[in-house]
């Protein structure tokens, strides 16, 4: 039986979830798990980033929970954005130094890093998805520059490899394994299906199961994620947030 004592990303009204911080805290408790981490959208995201100014601030919150909390541990994370076809992300070191993990994925709403990078990635899959054109090309892009992310970045988990932009998952899986970065069964939106885990895991990547919550309620409700896990056949050596 696969049992599961993190979710390592929540949203809070950091970015545009409903919960503060030390909701999200409290609601992961309640479920019975040991590990949260809050993880906002990245800066660039548009509306929704984190504000420059607030990262110091959520630090300071958390080290406060953390001093006073028992039994769970909070870490502070962030759910970056990939920028440009070259693999940049919104991130530096002025923001890194104030985070203890680090996620990636494909989000339409974004600033790009330049305005070619902007038509490359997301112009094309806007047009991709309007007229369900040149799924291809556009999947081929999108594969090529989070693969380049995992290789410049040192990055924990990609999110939701798949959803909301196509992706070869076996390929970024490769690179992923190499990297040590984990991919994302989202029990909010998972584009990866048992077939897709399946196939990815024949690459040697380990997984995590996350709730993608946006609200405290849905922190640490992770059955959907776990359910295409177990149909997939995965123990729990291979998720990163199981008890072993
Ligand atoms: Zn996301
Ligand atoms: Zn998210």
């Amino acid at each position: 039986m696969i049992k599961l004592y993190a979710d390592y990303h929540t949203h809070t009204v950091y970015s545009h979830g409903t919960g503060n911080i030390m909701d999200n805290v409290i609601a992961a408790r309640k479920k019975g798990l040991t590990e949260i981490a809050i993880t906002d959208h990245g800066i660039r995201h548009f509306a929704y980033g984190v504000r420059l100014k607030d990262i110091a601030k959520m630090r300071d919150e958390i080290d406060r929970i953390n001093d006073n909390a028992e039994g769970i541990k909070v870490l502070l994370g962030m759910e970056c954005n990939i920028i440009s076809t070259d693999g940049d992300i919104d991130m530096n070191d002025g923001i890194r130094k104030y985070l203890d993990i680090l996620l990636v994925g494909f989000h339409m709403m974004v600033v790009p890093k330049t305005v070619k990078d902007f038509l490359n990635i997301y112009g094309r899959n806007y047009i991709s998805k309007i007229f369900h054109s040149n799924m291809e090309g556009i999947e081929k892009i999108n594969t090529e520059s989070m693969i380049k992310a995992i290789r410049k970045h040192k990055i924990d988990i990609i999110t939701h490899p798949g959803t909301r932009i196509p992706l070869d998952t076996t390929l970024v899986a490769k690179e992923a394994y190499r990297a040590g970065t984990a991919l994302e069964i989202n029990s909010h939106s998972s584009f990866m299906k048992a077939e897709h885990v399946i196939a990815a895991a024949r690459e040697g990547v380990k997984f995590v199961i996350d709730s993608d919550a946006h609200s405290p309620d849905n922190v640490g409700n992770l059955q959907n994620g776990l359910n295409i896990a177990i149909e997939a056949g995965l123990t729990s050596e291979q998720i990163i947030n199981a008890v072993k």
